[in-house]
């Protein structure tokens, strides 16, 4: 599994400045605050107009800190990151795009994408039994006989009155339909920093879904360099099998 960041929120200082000079008042910056900490932090402030002298002796992650603790987390809502996560199952992508709100997808289609040479990802827990590995290596290598089959035989007998476009996803849908949750997959998330919270909190410490969990401790890992204010109150920690798991603060 490979997590890449391809897109973050960008704070524009300047633009920002120009609004201050206008409102002739001031914002003492916390010098160490990264973007989305930044953003964050004058979304909030814009709510009670805390610049100048109304500004309180906060640094930007006491800021961020008690915001979260108060609950004023739409605030969070204004920065996003954006990954491209490979070398994980449908499976986990099914789960994964069940999040609706804060989230935007878009996964490789198996529809469009000729799946004859899939890999598939390996259930950890298959390690524990030689015979349970077996099964599953042949259940894959079948399913993917089987696909290679029907695309091949579904190209030659196929009806062509659909235009060509059209016929190639009928073929595809019909051959993807004997696909496994293992197939290996990409898919790119965008995600707000609320929305990511809320992921890490539900999704983080399913002891039985591992591959959950590492997706969930690589988000993490990733988000805590590029806002740690954000995120600080998560950890991440080691189970005896030596797989992540994500606890947020009072969990655990
Ligand atoms: C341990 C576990 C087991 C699960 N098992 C199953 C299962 O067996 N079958 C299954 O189908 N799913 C299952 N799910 C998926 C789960 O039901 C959610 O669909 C998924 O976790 C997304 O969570 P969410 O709805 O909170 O997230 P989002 O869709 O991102 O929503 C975030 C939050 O916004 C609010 N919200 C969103 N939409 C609405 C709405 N329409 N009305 C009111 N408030 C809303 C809620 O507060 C929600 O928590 C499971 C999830 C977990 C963590």
């Amino acid at each position: 599994m490979k997590v890449h960041l391809i897109a973050s929120s960008h704070f524009d200082v300047e633009g920002f400045l120009a609004f201050l000079r206008d409102q002739g008042t001031s914002w003492r910056q916390s010098p160490e605050a990264m973007d989305a900490e930044q953003i964050v932090e004058v979304a909030g402030r814009i709510c009670y107009m805390s610049f100048g002298d109304r500004q309180s002796p906060r640094t930007n992650q006491e800021y961020i800190r008690h915001l979260i603790r108060m609950g004023h987390e739409s605030v969070l809502e204004h920065v996003t990151w954006t990954f491209l996560i490979t070398g994980v199952s449908r499976a986990f992508t099914h789960q994964l795009v069940r999040h609706r709100v804060g989230f935007a997808f878009s996964q490789l289609s198996q529809q469009y994408h000729d799946e004859s040479g899939a890999e598939f990802i390996e259930p950890s827990q298959l390690g524990l039994s030689a015979e349970a590995r077996e099964a599953w290596s042949q259940a894959m290598e079948s399913a993917q006989r089987a696909y290679r089959v029907i695309l091949n035989s579904l190209e030659e007998n196929a009806v062509k009155s659909l235009e060509p476009k059209e016929l190639s996803r009928s073929i595809h849908t019909a051959a993807r339909s004997v696909m496994p949750n293992a197939t290996e997959t990409k898919i790119v998330v965008t995600a707000n920093a609320r929305a990511l919270r809320h992921f890490l909190r539900t999704r983080g410490a399913i002891p039985g879904d591992e591959e959950m969990r590492r997706v969930a401790a690589e988000l993490l890992r990733q988000l805590k360099l590029k806002a740690p204010s954000i995120f600080c109150d998560f950890r991440c920690n080691t189970l005896a099998d030596g797989s992540p798991i994500v606890l947020q603060e009072g969990q655990g």
